[in-house]
């Protein structure tokens, strides 16, 4: 089988590597349906996040169980699944929690980006639909692996409730459905932070009732502007750098609260800060588990359309050409079919 491997920043190829196997008894293989690059998966493209060798790429997925290994009771083959990009037991304490991506078992699925794909922990990852599903809901199913499943994280962590005020910060993938999960969850009013016309329509597709351009110290002014100087119920944070931390934690109003899903790289917080802007922060790597099942029943209804996210669709073997669209901003996310 050929598959997706990263040499180094822009060196990305599809090339032969060992078609996967059951390795352990509760592993299941499937054949995916439909893959995707991630805006995480642009960190260490760009080199911003060293690799010491050649890796493998891709954890969001969905697809066809083929074989499962001999502990494996759920989940049969013939089935579609989707799973999270962490693998998790859904026993353990965390798991119980609802925290399945600090599984004590977890393992990070990081070969997705290919034909055949072997999932750990099948029982407690993969979540089969009724049915194979109609083509057209492939691309909504897809994103629960991941991205839809972190943007309602991002919106549980931030408290959003029916009538909640909620600013969006990042307009990337995550950040959209950040806005469709706000919706769901009954904000009223949703405030998307972009300065790109194709997001802001998409924003205000899924939900989004202002859109704020600045950025920043003007981003936050604006923010406090449109709320009477009192700032948002709810922030979901939604990139990952200082400055959006920072714009996240200073748009939120006392006594409010924010999610942060984007992956900190060289973020700091200043404890002085943090300690004066009487915000609750929760957040880190979304537990999509936890969301997998009511997520699927809202996609198989139709009642929410995620798969819009995805701007760009190519034949898998044509991978590099997703990663350079998505690095030059010329898509908000890459659809990769086998
Ligand atoms: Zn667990």
């Amino acid at each position: 089988m050929r598959g997706t491997i990263l040499y180094g920043p822009d060196d990305v190829r599809f090339e032969e590597r060992d078609t996967p196997t059951i390795i352990k008894p509760t592993d299941a293989i499937i054949r995916i349906s439909a893959t995707c690059v991630c805006g995480s998966d642009l960190w260490p493209y760009r080199g911003i996040q060293k690799i010491a060798q050649p890796i493998p790429m891709g954890h969001e997925y969905c697809g066809i169980v083929e074989e499962v290994g001999s502990a494996v009771k759920k989940v049969k083959p013939g089935q579609f699944v989707i799973g999270s990009f962490f693998a998790s037991d859904n026993t353990c304490p965390h798991c119980h929690a609802g925290y399945q991506t600090s599984c004590q078992q977890r393992e990070f699925v990081t070969t997705a980006q290919a034909p055949v794909l072997r999932v750990p922990l099948a029982d407690g990852t993969l979540v089969a639909t009724l049915d194979v599903p109609p083509d057209d809901l492939i691309p909504s199913l897809l994103t629960l692996s991941d991205v839809m499943g972190t943007g309602w994280f991002a919106a549980d962590a931030a408290n959003v409730k029916p009538g909640s005020t909620v600013a969006v910060v990042g307009d990337g993938a995550v950040g959209l459905l950040g806005v469709i999960s706000a919706k769901q969850m009954g904000a009223e009013r949703i405030i998307a932070m972009s300065r790109h016309a194709s997001r802001q329509q998409l924003a205000r597709e899924f939900g989004a009732t202002d859109i704020v351009t600045e950025r920043g110290d003007e981003g936050v002014a604006r923010i406090k502007d449109l709320t009477k100087g009192v700032g948002a119920d709810a922030v979901l944070e939604c990139v990952g750098t200082q400055e959006s931390m920072m714009q996240a934690v200073h748009s939120t109003r006392p006594g409010g609260s924010m999610g942060y899903v984007g992956v900190p790289h060289g973020v700091e917080l200043d404890g002085e800060q943090l300690f004066f802007a009487h915000v609750h922060l929760h957040g880190g790597p979304a537990p999509v588990r936890r969301f997998l099942p009511d997520l699927i029943d809202l996609v198989w209804n139709r009642k929410i359309n995620p798969g819009k996210v995805f701007d760009l669709t190519l034949p898998l073997d044509q991978v590099a050409e997703g990663y350079r669209a998505m690095d030059e901003r010329r898509a908000i996310k890459a659809l990769l079919r086998p």
